[in-house]
């Protein structure tokens, strides 16, 4: 039985991130952007990715060594045909006590129930504006905002919250549409997370002044509502916490870029095709595909997940600004954010 390792910077390893598929049906500006993801665009094929037995031994794996949380996602992961398979296999892991999925809502509407049936626990849903001109620029598929609204409501129904929204916020694109969010999941069992704009990948363009700063999303929101820091419940959670103050509940910030939380990180992150990446601005992964397929065993699995973890050094977001030249990160739509 592996032992649970601590990495070089004292961080243990809690949470998985499997992406399931590199597809998907939207082509969010900030990380699909349609000019690369288009017909040309040579996507995994289907001997590439990896099967649900497959992730459910990496999964496994990561148990033994102290993960107890795990995330689908994707590219858009309710694509990957035939998910609540994976889902049930999941979620029979008993170390596990916390099985979630992050999708941008389009198909959630009729898949929510099975779902739930097979054991996912909750989902996160992504919505960057409740107003359908901004978000359908921004999925760039002219996807309308009722459609994801529906599938958060099936999400609820089915029970599978407490449910998250993610809102990436850009300068000059959404940052408009802050309060009318917040105004519109408050008070509702759904707390709304803004996230800052990152420099994942190198195809979106990324430049700092496009970040709208957790700060600056803080002071907006306080102005117009008036809120006051929750202090954190566990290590490694990477959204800052506040409350309304009038009682009506709470939202996250999360603030990647102007406030690293590198030193809480617990993070692993399993590609489509089974990379294995310790960060998410990481240039590279290790294979663990050719380990699953010439190891029935799983020795040599467990030996390789211990000693990456262990001689992990990533702290990719305290030293950005310090870093110069061009690197090749990998694609948020490849390892799934
Ligand atoms: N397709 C699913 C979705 O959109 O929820 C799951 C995959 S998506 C890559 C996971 C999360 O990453 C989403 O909440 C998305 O908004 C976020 N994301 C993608 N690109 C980003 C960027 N450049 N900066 C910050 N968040 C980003
Ligand atoms: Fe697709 Fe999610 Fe990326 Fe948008 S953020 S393009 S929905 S993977
Ligand atoms: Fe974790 Fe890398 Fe993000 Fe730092 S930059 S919090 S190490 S994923």
């Amino acid at each position: 039985m592996p032992s649970a390792p601590t990495d070089t910077l004292d961080r243990p390893v809690k949470d998985l991130r499997i992406s399931v598929t590199d597809r998907c049906n939207f082509r969010c500006t900030y990380c699909m952007p349609k000019e690369i993801f288009n017909s040309d665009y040579r996507y995994l094929q289907r001997a590439a990715l990896l099967t649900f037995e497959e992730i459910e031994r990496v999964a496994r794996s990561f148990a033994r060594h102290g993960v107890t949380k795990l995330r689908l996602t994707g590219g858009e992961p309710l694509l990957r045909h035939g998910i609540e398979e994976l889902v049930a296999r999941l979620a029979a892991i008993p170390e596990i006590d916390d099985l979630a999925l992050t999708t941008n809502g389009a198909l959630l509407g009729r898949m929510a129930t099975d779902l739930a049936a097979a054991g996912l626990h909750r989902v996160t849903v992504s919505l960057d504006s409740l107003d359908d001109s901004v978000f359908m620029g921004m999925n760039d598929v002219a996807f309308p905002v009722q459609n994801v609204l529906d599938g958060i409501g099936a999400a609820a129904d089915a029970g599978l919250g407490p449910i998250k929204i993610n809102m990436v916020v850009k300068r000059g694109v959404n940052e408009t549409s802050i309060i009318d969010m917040a105004r519109h999941f408050k008070g509702t069992s759904q707390t709304l997370r803004f996230i800052e704009y990152m420099d994942v990948g190198t195809t979106n363009g990324w430049v700092m002044d496009d970040v709208v700063s957790a700060k600056a999303i803080v002071e907006t929101l306080d102005q117009e509502f008036g809120i006051e820091p929750i202090a954190p419940t566990y290590r490694g959670e990477v959204a800052k916490r506040w409350r309304y103050k009038d009682g009506s509940g709470e939202f996250g910030v999360i603030g990647s870029v102007t406030q690293p939380f590198c030193g809480n990180c617990t993070r692993a992150r399993l590609s489509a095709e089974g990379a294995l990446y310790t960060c998410l601005f990481a240039t590279s992964g290790t294979d663990l595909r050719s380990i699953l397929r010439q190891n029935p065993h799983d020795e040599e699995l467990d030996q390789t997940i211990n000693t990456i973890w262990t001689n992990r050094t990533d702290r990719y977001s305290e030293t950005r600004t310090s870093l110069t030249g061009s690197v090749t990160k990998v694609e948020m739509s490849h390892i799934g954010g």
